[in-house]
């Protein structure tokens, strides 16, 4: 049975007021995993957006608090203090948006799988609000829900390990086709025609691409690739919450990530906002929407990466269902 995905191309009352009923919370604590954004990227989700989540859980009498990670590379977010610091002027404080922020960093439960996920405790065993901004992103084409918790609710070391252990592995075989240089979304490959003839790596995201289409298998992931790392970490994620559900804005979505520290212009229109109790379903229906709105596969074409490695990731970890149907308000 396909799995119910609701559509409303904007934040209207009749949206709100239909999630209210179906968001499976009532007189609990919830954590609203968010993305906070960087001072000088403008396409993060606005206070005034995450907002009306607040006041809607507090209807349904919840205790709901924002909730996202430090990060692991350097800058401000890299410390509690830096990233409320940060998330306070992007309009993210308790007057504004109307219940606190807690940002983990530091106690973890830990989940093991292909690597050890290690999960911060302030989102253990309380149910989980996944509010996403849909953009493009270098290492999975598109970043939405699985990577807002895959990379977003683990600590610094689990966010590192995951990028690490997604790098490729030279072993042997290459014929110097190109075709590993031609895909890399960052343009990290280059081609030892002279000594060792075989790719060198320069500044590797580890996005593992180039292991997925090499035609001579000539490199593998350290451990696996890194969007079934990313699924598994957000598997992890989920199987300490208590219930959760997910909504993705389609809204001021640039070719990269909200964490880049600069002003990233929008690549498509808007398309609107999707909500779902299915991890897999809502990040199907957000590419198919993609794809369907623009006519091509828009994010492949600017990340190189197609989603759709994403999305079978997740699929053989029975994280969802990748079939949908879609309810418009
Ligand atoms: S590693 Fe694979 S894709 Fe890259 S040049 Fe060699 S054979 Fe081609
Ligand atoms: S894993 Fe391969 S394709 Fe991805 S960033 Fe590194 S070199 Fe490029």
């Amino acid at each position: 049975m396909p799995s119910k995905v609701i559509f409303s191309e904007s934040l209207s009352e009749n949206f709100l007021s239909k999630l209210e009923k179906e968001i499976p919370f009532e007189n609990e604590t919830v954590a609203i995993k968010l993305h906070m954004g960087e001072p000088k990227n403008p396409n993060h989700l606005k206070p005034e957006e995450v907002k009306k989540f607040v006041d809607l859980l507090k209807k349904k009498n919840c205790k709901p608090f924002l909730f996202d990670t430090t990060v692991a590379y350097l800058g401000k977010r890299h410390s509690a203090k830096g990233y409320l610091e940060v998330a306070a002027l992007n309009g993210f404080i308790e007057e504004k948006v109307g219940c606190p922020i807690v940002i983990g960093d530091k106690d973890y439960e830990v989940v093991k799988g292909k690597i050890e996920y290690q999960i911060p405790k302030e989102i253990c065993n309380v149910s989980v609000l996944v509010l996403t901004h849909v953009k493009g992103h270098p290492c999975t084409s598109i970043g939405a829900s699985i990577k807002n918790l895959g990379m977003g609710c683990v600590t610094k070391k689990t966010k590192s390990d995951i990028h690490d252990s997604a790098k490729p592995v030279y072993v042997g075989n290459c014929v110097l086709c190109g075709t590993c240089v031609k895909n890399c979304p960052v343009n990290a490959i280059k081609l030892d025609k002279i000594l060792t003839k075989r790719p060198i790596f320069l500044d590797c995201w580890g996005c593992s691409y180039c292991t997925v289409v090499c035609p001579q298998k000539a490199l593998k992931p350290k451990v696996a690739i890194f969007d079934f790392l990313l699924a598994e970490a957000a598997k992890s994620a989920i199987s300490k919450f208590k219930k959760v559900y997910y909504v993705n804005f389609l809204v001021r979505m640039a070719e990269r990530c909200d964490c880049e520290n600069k002003e990233l212009k929008p690549v498509i229109k808007d398309i609107g906002i999707l909500a779902s109790s299915d991890i897999l379903a809502i990040e199907k229906a957000s590419y198919d929407l993609i794809i369907e709105k623009n006519g091509k596969d828009v994010f492949k074409e600017l990340n190189k990466k197609p989603f759709s490695i994403q999305l079978e990731a997740a699929k053989e970890l029975n994280m969802g269902n990748m079939e949908y149907e879609i309810e418009k308000l």
